[in-house]
């Protein structure tokens, strides 16, 4: 067997999860980490190359979050209102947005290791910025709980980083070598074969961790999986992660767990491209997420609303929303504003397509929705909005329509200030929630309820969310089973 052959822990992907469980296997002390990846060196990254990378975390508020800022000066510091995020909160969340279906075992995990597995993440080297979400108020920054920081530089700045630590250590980064085959059964595997450029070849070591994402790119596996029209979906992300580990590992003996018919899916741009939507220039956001509707409206292609756009703040609503649009004719939706909600948008910079007109009647027309519907949906939302309380940004202001079929359960503001705006959005997927099982280590779970010796699993790839989704919650999963995964794997024999 050549050197080529051999190694101690080998970790399928390069995104972030594979990146920090390889890091964590090599500062465990495994003396050989290889990282395989499918795709060529230009386009790897996984998602993170399409992501904001915010993390939600347990914190205890501003004076901690102040150590992961410590070169912001102190008078911009001080505009950042940010309360405590607790334990209590995250489960809170988790069990709200899963509708009480997630494993109550691995969510003790994640959020017990939150605080840890971000802290390990500085203290590996990796920087951080506030979020560009928040509600500016009188000079003063609000932040959700739980929603304020993300990586220094967004997905690429995390990628960046995490390749430079990784080859720092002496990781190994394989690229355009796509994982074609597992080696080994449902009691044990022991390496993984790969589709060299070259041919194919087998690498054995003792442990194999799977970071190969959701299968989410693979229109076939979307169109057996997810309820609808979602092969005809649009993916934010990678065009890479199409499933094929996942298979190769649910044919091993893998147990499957999370919700196989659901995904995150978000509300786009409907003219965004099928594939890996574009960042902005700063890597800061991607432009063509659309999630400013709890500002105003989204009718469907007859004029109609079909969902509460003010359930909650949009981090809590909007990886289902791009399903509820799915749902819509045509599988688009509009989202409607008028100039007071414009004011208000939380990515000004993302160039949006849009029509507008002074008034809802000529909206109508330029975005072919029946003038008299819109008109009709628009004055009886404004006829339902109430008086009091004020609005308020910030937080739920429990300004909720009355006597709506469909309610707007707060920020209900008429839509009576022209121009009025038109956003044509459709969903997109960002990754899927069936996966694989792992226990609190990390490793894999077979069909007879035993741990697969040899083989871990983090990133997309774990079957652990159902419904929906508490936003910046998947880079904070990545970063807690990919150290578990890491280090066990180290011990795996
Ligand atoms: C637009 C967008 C914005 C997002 N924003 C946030 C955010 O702010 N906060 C947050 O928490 N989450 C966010 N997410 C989600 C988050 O980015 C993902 O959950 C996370 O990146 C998944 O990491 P991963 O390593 O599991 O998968 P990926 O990063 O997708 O990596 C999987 C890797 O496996 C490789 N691969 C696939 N098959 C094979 C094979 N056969 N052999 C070898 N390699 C293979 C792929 O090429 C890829 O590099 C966002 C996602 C998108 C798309």
């Amino acid at each position: 067997m050549t050197d080529r052959q051999t190694c101690d822990v080998i970790v399928i992907g390069a995104g972030s999860a594979a990146f920090e469980a390889a890091v964590a296997a090599r500062r465990a002390g495994a003396e050989r980490v290889v990282m395989l990846e499918k795709a060529p060196e230009a386009e790897a990254g996984g998602n993170a190359r399409y992501s904001g990378t915010g993390f939600r975390f347990v914190h205890g508020g501003a004076a901690e979050i102040r150590e992961f800022l410590p070169d912001m000066p102190r008078a911009l510091f001080d505009t950042m209102q940010i309360n405590p995020y607790t334990a209590a909160d995250y489960h809170a969340d988790l069990e709200r947005m899963t509708q009480g279906r997630i494993d109550r075992a691995l969510a003790e995990v994640l959020v017990s290791q939150s605080n840890a597995a971000v802290r390990w993440m500085a203290a590996a080297g990796v920087k951080w910025e506030p979020v560009t979400e928040h509600a500016l108020v009188d000079g003063k920054r609000y932040f959700e709980r739980g929603v304020v920081l993300h990586v220094a530089g967004g997905g690429p700045g995390q990628l960046a980083q995490w390749r430079e630590i990784a080859t720092g250590l002496g990781i190994e980064i394989r690229f355009d070598s796509p994982v074609c085959g597992i080696i080994g059964d449902m009691r044990a595997v022991e390496g993984v074969r790969v589709a060299g450029r070259d041919g194919s070849y087998e690498l054995r070591a003792r442990a194999v961790i799977a970071c190969s994402g959701g299968f989410q790119a693979n229109r076939e596996m979307r169109a057996r999986y997810l309820p609808g029209a979602t092969d005809f979906m649009k993916v934010r992300g990678t065009r890479h992660d199409t499933g094929e580990v996942t298979r190769f590992l649910l044919d091993l003996g893998a147990r499957p767990a999370g919700q196989w018919q659901s995904g995150h899916m978000s509300p786009i741009d409907a003219s965004a491209p099928d594939f890996e939507t574009p960042q902005n220039a700063d890597g800061l956001g991607n432009t063509q997420s659309r999630y400013d509707y709890p500002q105003g409206i989204s009718v469907n292609a007859l004029g109609l609303r079909f969902f509460d756009e003010g359930e909650a703040q949009h981090s809590y609503t909007y990886a289902k929303t791009g399903r509820a649009v799915l749902a819509q004719p045509g599988a688009v939706a509009f989202q409607i504003y008028d100039a007071k909600g414009v004011k208000l948008f939380r990515y000004p910079k993302h160039a949006a397509t849009f029509e507008e007109a002074d008034t809802i009647a000529d909206l109508a027309r330029k975005i072919g929705v029946e003038p008299r519907v819109l008109v009709d949906t628009v004055e009886k939302f404004n006829a339902a909005c109430p008086a009091e309380p004020p609005f308020d940004p910030r937080r739920p202001d429990g300004r909720k329509t009355v006597g709506l079929d469909i309610p707007k359960s707060n920020w209900a503001r008429p839509l009576d200030t022209p121009p009025f705006r038109a956003l044509p959005v459709t969903g997109g997927i960002t990754f899927t929630f069936g996966g694989v099982e792992v226990n609190g280590a990390a490793q894999v779970m077979n069909v007879a309820d035993q741990p697969v010796r040899g083989l871990y699993a983090s990133g997309d790839i774990l079957g652990l969310f159902f419904h929906n989704y508490p936003s910046f919650t998947g880079q904070t999963r990545n970063a807690v089973f990919s150290k578990l995964a890491g280090e066990h794997a180290v011990r795996a024999n």
